[in-house]
């Protein structure tokens, strides 16, 4: 180890920063943050500096760099672009004992300062030994997505406990036991959702109980269209802690890839009438398994709440009392909008979207026909394919133009993704001639003449795979 990692103790620690320019602001807002009693060197300051020291944040001193400015200090950092003055800063520095950063110039210093992930009190610090700054900003970019927001709140929450539970748990084993399943249940999905009241009467409940069971609970999570790039930062972490998951057709093999190694996965399938597993069946099976202290987590295709039935699995759940959290999803209409190149609406051809189902429980359409049918809008039908051939005659039927333009976007946003355009007359005959298979939305509306301009998803490759407008189906 070339460098040894170490917190320093700022507050109240009077520090010294040699340069008024932008560099040595960095610094002297980190310092600042950390609660130093700074002191700048520097001819002359850049604007801001010149205002922090105006607002009486930091001591300035105007003129050139002396080697008693180092005395007393706790660290020392110097900042100026001149390689002659950073080495006197840190000669006096190192003559005094003083720990110095010459920013940029591991070689004239004796600490470095790493890139930091910053959820106070909980800190992360990167270093690659000064060597490659920019690598520790790429591992910093990265860890920064997978560690919540809500960390720096928890790390508070816990710290507030740790006495308690020091009593409470003599022994390390079951004191352990205690915080893993306080730190990754709903007993810390409350706190970093800001709710501390729930989170502080469950901890009391728990601390008198003594209990390291760990608390079930169930995430119904939206896992998106299909392309895991489009998973939200959310739906992957949870899928990174469950214990169990419970998945459907919907799911694309590669966002299973993600769930967390050694959880349990159950197939709950829902192909359209090959129902694995009854819907009320599954809200049971959630129930007994976040009974059992599991996190239980639920993936659905899209977004839960469209079209999803999550509105039914949380109800049951609600009646059990049992802790459950909704994860919103993009929704496969917009997966499919933005891949296919079809924006929803558009200031000359749509002032409104309408997300319909052509498929209801008891497989008749009923739909509020006059109303879709009005011009200026774009319907996107979920569930359309089997029945797509009735829906364009009823388009029709209600009055809109035979050669309203009509879209099929099979499998949106994965890399089997296809889009097929015709008309309201001419849809069915295309979905059969290309074979179009479930998953598909059907959209219908102005906006779909755009999608020859504005496609771009896999179109450098193989446009015609992407984007496929049948001879003689001319639809402008
Ligand atoms: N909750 C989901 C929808 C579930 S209903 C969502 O928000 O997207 C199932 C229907 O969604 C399918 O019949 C199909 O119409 C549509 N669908 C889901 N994923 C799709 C995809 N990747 N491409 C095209 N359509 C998709």
């Amino acid at each position: 180890m070339d460098y040894f990692p170490v917190f320093v103790k700022l507050q109240e620690a009077p520090c010294l920063v040699v340069g008024g320019g932008e560099v040595a602001l960095r610094k002297v807002r980190l310092l600042l943050e950390a609660g130093a009693r700074l002191t700048v060197v520097a001819p002359q300051l850049v604007p801001e500096l010149a205002s922090l020291a105006a607002q009486g944040q930091l001591a300035y001193h105007a003129g050139v760099f002396e080697p008693q400015h180092t005395v007393g200090m706790r660290l020392v950092v110097a900042a100026t672009n001149r390689r002659d003055i950073n080495r006197q800063v840190s000669e006096a520095a190192q003559q005094r004992g003083i720990l110095v950063n010459v920013v940029d110039d591991p070689e004239l210093s004796t600490y470095i300062t790493p890139a930091i992930i910053d959820r106070s009190p909980l800190v992360i610090a990167v270093s690659t030994g000064g060597g490659v700054p920019v690598l520790a900003r790429l591992i910093r970019a990265r860890l920064e997505s997978l560690i919540p927001a809500g960390f720096g709140q928890l790390a508070r929450f816990a710290a507030r406990f740790r006495e308690r539970v020091k009593q409470r748990f003599d022994n390390v084993e079951a004191r352990r036991a205690f915080w893993e399943s306080v730190l990754e249940g709903p007993v810390a999905e409350a706190v970093m959702h800001g709710n501390e009241a729930m989170a502080d009467s469950e901890m009391e409940k728990r601390l008198a109980e003594a209990s390291s069971k760990p608390l079930g609970a169930v995430y119904l999570v939206g896992a998106g269209p299909g392309n895991p790039d489009l998973l939200t930062f959310r739906a992957l972490r949870l899928m990174q802690q469950a214990d169990v998951v419970l998945y459907d057709n919907l799911v694309a093999s590669e966002l299973l890839d993600l769930v967390r190694r050694d959880a349990e996965r159950i197939y709950v399938g829902k192909a359209r009438a090959n129902h694995t597993l009854p819907q009320e069946d599954i809200n049971l099976l959630m129930v007994r398994l976040a009974r059992e202290g599991r996190r239980v987590l639920r993936l659905k295709g899209g977004d839960p709440f469209t079209f999803g039935r999550g509105g039914e699995e949380i109800q049951t759940l609600a009646e059990h009392d049992i802790p459950f959290e909704v994860v919103p999803g993009i929704t496969s209409a917009s997966g499919a909008a933005s891949y296919a190149g079809i924006p929803l609406t558009h200031r000359d051809y749509a002032q409104s979207v309408t997300f319909v189902t052509g498929h209801k429980k008891d497989g008749t359409i009923q739909l509020d026909w006059p109303a879709l049918t009005r011009p200026d809008q774009t319907v996107v039908v979920y569930m359309g394919l089997t029945m797509a051939a009735d829906l364009c005659q009823a388009f029709i039927a209600h009055g809109k133009a035979p050669d309203t333009p009509a879209a099929v976007v099979e499998w949106a946003t994965t890399q089997r993704q296809r889009t097929v355009i015709g008309t309201l007359e001419s849809l069915p005959q295309v979905i059969s001639r290309y074979e179009v298979r479930s998953p598909a939305l059907i959209i219908v509306g102005e906006v779909v003449n755009l999608a020859d301009k504005l496609s771009w998803y896999r179109r450098v490759e193989n446009r015609a795979a992407t984007m496929q407008v049948p001879e003689g189906q001319e639809h402008d």
